[in-house]
């Protein structure tokens, strides 16, 4: 395919990406950004940045504990995106959205109030190979804690799940399968609601790692009949230092609290207290209450933009990425076919080290990323220490892929390819 033979016309890119001030400016004199990195975090529009601005300015207070007006205002707009975030994900109810800090501090939640309560000695948990160290590390604490055994359900050579080694595995009767809706490094959507379905059946707890699934396209938490969700709002427009747990209620409700302090708790005596009711038992101390506002108003932003909408242009991208990037000598993405996959392109360029690519890169105002992208079992399986990684967002073009593959080009003359 030549340059610039696609065009990308699923959405107004140019009117979305008028919303993210950040997009204008030029890293360096001359060089306009090329923000190719939204995996690792997006970028955020102006709506977001106002609504956290208008907060701070109009109606700072703590929640939950203040009868004066603006500690009514703060409450009311920190509750109001909880609802946001239940309509967004389709949860039953708002109570069953927890708020925390990021993914990986809701898979905590559930590896240490769940887990430790309902985790016992030679039971076993079901992971995948292509986690992201946030869906790995908490099971390995819990497992050497509780002489669990993990399994993993293993990456096939096309960069899907192999489903039959997952039935297999399916044979150990674990109690948790927990595992990633689309890898941050292969793109690899997985069949959430097939793997969710067949755990169910053999009487284990799910919990889906949504980190790269929720910002991309749309997910419904009773249509995957799914019993824990987890995601970060950084990674969908909206601010660092908030995140989701979504939990099934009667779940949620048998867990013991993960985190003690204020807000938690219902009574607290010298020697005794009563947890609280959901969602404030998991919410211990002052919680981020601009940054829920944040999310509030990026779940806004995105659903006015439509997810479905950002879905296909981010299916049209990557496509299109695949393409061009075939037609470099020596480059070598990983995972799957465009169709089994997100906006994500992780690849190694031989005799290049990925950071040497993306320093190039990043001379051309191109921000790509590079290293084991909190992956590294994954990179271990493909015997490779690094990739490079192209990541594409609602206001990624066309024209930005055909730069990446200038540079790339760049990157050949370089090193003398
Ligand atoms: N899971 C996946 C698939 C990710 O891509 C990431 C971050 O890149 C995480 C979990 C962790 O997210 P956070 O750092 O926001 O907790």
């Amino acid at each position: 395919m030549t340059q610039s033979s696609v065009d990308v016309r699923s959405l107004d890119v140019t009117r979305i990406r008028s919303d993210f001030p950040i997009l204008r400016r030029e890293v360096r004199p001359g060089i306009p950004l090329i923000y190719l990195d939204s995996t690792a975090t997006s970028q955020k529009p102006e709506a977001v940045i106002r609504a956290m601005d208008e907060f701070y300015r109009q109606s700072n207070a703590n929640i939950h504990r203040g009868i004066h007006v603006l500690a009514e205002e703060s409450t009311a707009a920190y509750e109001l995106a909880r609802e946001k975030v239940a309509q967004f994900i389709g949860a039953p109810a708002a109570r069953q959205i927890i708020f925390t800090r990021n993914t990986t501090e809701a898979i905590n939640l559930v590896a240490y109030a769940w887990g430790r309560a309902n985790l016992t000695a030679g039971g076993v948990g079901i992971l995948t190979e292509m986690e992201h160290h946030s869906n790995l590390v908490p099971w390995h604490i819990l497992a050497a804690e509780k002489n669990l055994r993990l399994e993993f359900i293993p990456v096939a050579p096309d960069g899907m799940l192999d489903l039959d080694e997952y039935r297999r595995l399916l044979d150990h009767q674990p109690k948790l399968v927990s595992f990633t809706h689309m890898s941050n490094v292969l793109g690899t959507i997985t069949p959430a609601a097939e793997i969710i379905r067949l755990a169910h059946e053999a009487g284990a707890v799910t919990l889906l790692d949504g980190a790269q699934s929720v910002p991309h396209f749309p997910v419904n938490v009773q249509s995957l009949d799914v019993d824990f969700l987890a995601f970060s709002a950084h990674k969908m427009c909206g601010p660092t230092g908030i995140g989701v747990l979504y939990g099934r209620k009667s779940l949620l409700e048998a867990m013991p609290p993960f985190l003690g302090g204020g807000d938690m708790i219902k009574r607290v005596h010298l020697r005794s207290f009563a947890a609280n009711d959901l969602p404030h038992k998991f919410e211990a101390g002052t919680p981020a209450i601009a940054e829920a506002i944040g999310l509030g108003a990026a779940i806004d932003y995105l659903t006015s933009v439509g997810m479905d909408a950002i879905a296909a242009h981010e299916q049209e991208i990557i496509a299109y990425a695949l393409e061009r990037l075939e037609e470099v000598p020596g480059v070598k993405v990983f995972g799957p076919s465009a169709e089994h996959k997100g906006g994500v392109a992780a690849f190694t360029f031989p005799g290049v080290h990925p950071h040497d690519v993306s320093q190039i890169l990043d001379q051309a105002g191109i921000a790509v990323r590079a290293g084991h992208h909190c992956a590294q079992p994954l990179h271990e399986k493909y015997g490779i220490p690094a990739t490079t990684r192209a990541s594409f967002y609602l206001y990624n073009t066309s024209e930005e892929v055909d730069k990446l593959v200038e540079g790339l080009y760049k990157v050949k003359e370089v090193f003398g390819m």
